[in-house]
């Protein structure tokens, strides 16, 4: 099918390596998951290509690095200003490859944008230090560096997002970078690459290496002793994969991997606003989120009037395909998706929940799930443990404030939590007794470039955006001067 695009040059299928559209013999096909239809063949790279794309990112890194941050910082911004100006355009390449409808979709373009242009401002502000000497002839001074080349490995649940956030600290302080995209959507991230290399990116700064081949392609980036850096969006089983892989050379990891949000509503909360924070927290992209509330534990006072109300929201959701009108929720990414929602919902019916919305395919065929309520859900059921990533709210009652707590942190994961609540010294404790890195406050959307994202425990190391954002991308080296 061909892409309704004002510029059609933004649909690439070949890799981007050293400056160069590289074609190759094997290509891999990309389809929409709305209604399985080809949408186009992508060059398919492998272990030896991955090589070549770290040896160009190698050979760029001293250039890049020596370039002032306002000199990067200049190119970003042109960056952004193009995917600003393309918005519509890449908005349509990602729900053609990924499903979500297409104003969630230009909503993720911005939200991307927004990192590079974030960035691109703090660029210029990548300070090191002085520190008093320990002796008197001595001086000492602290200086940031860039690590070096870094490789990317994202999922498919925001093409462009995933990698923005990533890419843009990245080449802000002075790192090349090599872009491995989930093989479902490597078109938004190929689009990237050209608006990149439209704002000025020189050879070798920014690759993207498509591949089918996803555990070769993550074996080499994590084994080349070229790469500094893996930088990874995932699942936890992967996330230590990579992580041991990453043994043998010590390299830098950031990683932002699986979740399992509680969202807990307490009685003193504000219901109405509980509710539209749920379906934000719950709905938003299919329940395909790594900070999607998995958990939702309503305190016995309000449950009833909670469940009713939720209910009626989620009875309202629109399912189609993504690029139709006033279509809220899309079609999951695949049928090993679809499979993981029912197990889940069946698990839970035997053993005692009660589907009071949705609970099956929707009658629209291929991928399209209805959007699922589930009350006197108990924790020993699956949704209690692993992450749904689908479109299933379950609600599990509570009637104390410790005891939600117990609950909301016996888990391996600690991304993002979230509660409602007016108690102000309540919202101080709680905020401070959950573990997980990010805590919504009276409020189901916690995503910006402002703020440090990122998990604890099992669910990563490091942070994107914000202050905090570069820093994974930078190595502190001191001098120690003396004879002064
Ligand atoms: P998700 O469920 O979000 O797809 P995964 O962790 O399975 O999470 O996938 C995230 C990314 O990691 C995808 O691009 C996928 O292709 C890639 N990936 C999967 N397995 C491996 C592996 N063994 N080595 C490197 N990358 C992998």
């Amino acid at each position: 099918t061909k892409l309704a695009l004002k510029d059609p040059k933004l649909l690439e299928t070949c890799a981007y390596v050293d400056g160069k559209w590289v074609a190759s013999e094997n290509t891999f096909p990309v389809y929409n998951p709305a209604n399985g239809n080809l949408i186009a063949r992508v060059a398919d790279m492998n272990v030896a290509d991955t090589s070549d794309a770290i040896d160009a990112a190698y050979a760029a890194k001293k250039a890049w690095a020596e370039w002032t941050g306002k000199e990067r910082a200049a190119v970003l911004r042109k960056w952004y200003d193009l995917m600003v100006e393309h918005a519509d355009d890449l908005a349509t390449i990602l729900t053609a490859e990924m499903g979500k409808p297409w104003p969630e979709a230009r909503g993720e373009i911005l939200y991307g944008a927004s990192f590079i242009e974030w960035f691109a401002e703090e660029a210029k502000r990548i300070y090191g230090d002085v520190i008093p000497g320990h002796q008197r002839d001595k001086r000492i001074v602290v200086l940031k560096q860039p690590v070096g080349v870094v490789g990317s490995i994202t999922p498919w649940n925001f093409p462009n997002a995933m990698i923005a956030r990533k890419v843009a600290p990245a080449l802000a302080v002075g790192c090349t970078f090599v872009a491995r995209p989930a093989e479902l959507t490597p078109l938004s991230a190929l689009a990237m690459a050209v608006l990149g290399e439209r704002a000025g990116i020189p050879a070798g700064v920014f690759n993207v290496i498509p591949s089918s081949d996803s555990s070769g392609v993550g074996k080499e980036l994590c084994r080349n002793e070229k790469v500094a850096k893996i930088t990874f969006t995932g699942s936890t089983r992967v996330g230590k994969i990579l992580m041991s892989q990453c043994s043998d050379t010590i390299k830098k990891m950031s990683l932002e991997l699986g979740g399992n949000a509680p969202f807990i509503v307490f009685d003193d909360a504000d219901i109405d606003a509980a509710v539209e924070g749920a379906m934000i927290a719950k709905y938003r992209n299919n329940g395909q989120t790594c900070v999607c509330a998995n958990r939702i534990y309503v305190q016995a006072g309000v449950y009833d009037a909670f469940a009713e109300k939720l209910k009626a929201r989620v009875s309202g959701l629109s399912i189609g395909d993504g690029f139709g009108d006033g279509v809220t929720t899309g079609p999951l990414i695949n049928e090993a998706a679809m499979d993981k929602v029912e197990d889940h919902i069946a698990d839970a019916v035997n053993k005692g929940a009660s589907v009071i919305e949705g609970g099956g395919r929707s009658e629209l065929g291929g991928t399209f799930f209805n959007p699922t309520v589930l009350t006197g859900v108990t924790r020993d059921m699956k949704v209690a443990r692993e992450e749904t990533f689908g479109p299933v709210a379950p609600l599990f009652r509570f009637e104390d404030e410790n005891d939600v707590i117990a609950m909301a942190n016996d888990s391996e994961f600690g991304l993002a939590s979230y509660f409602y609540s007016r108690d102000l010294a309540r919202v101080w404790r709680v905020a401070e007794a959950l573990e997980s890195g990010m805590v919504g406050v009276n409020t189901g959307l916690i995503s910006t470039e402002v703020a440090p994202f990122g998990g604890i425990k099992q669910s990563g190391l490091g942070r994107e955006g914000s202050k905090y954002g570069t820093e994974d991308y930078l190595e502190v080296k001191y001098l120690c001067i003396g004879e002064i």
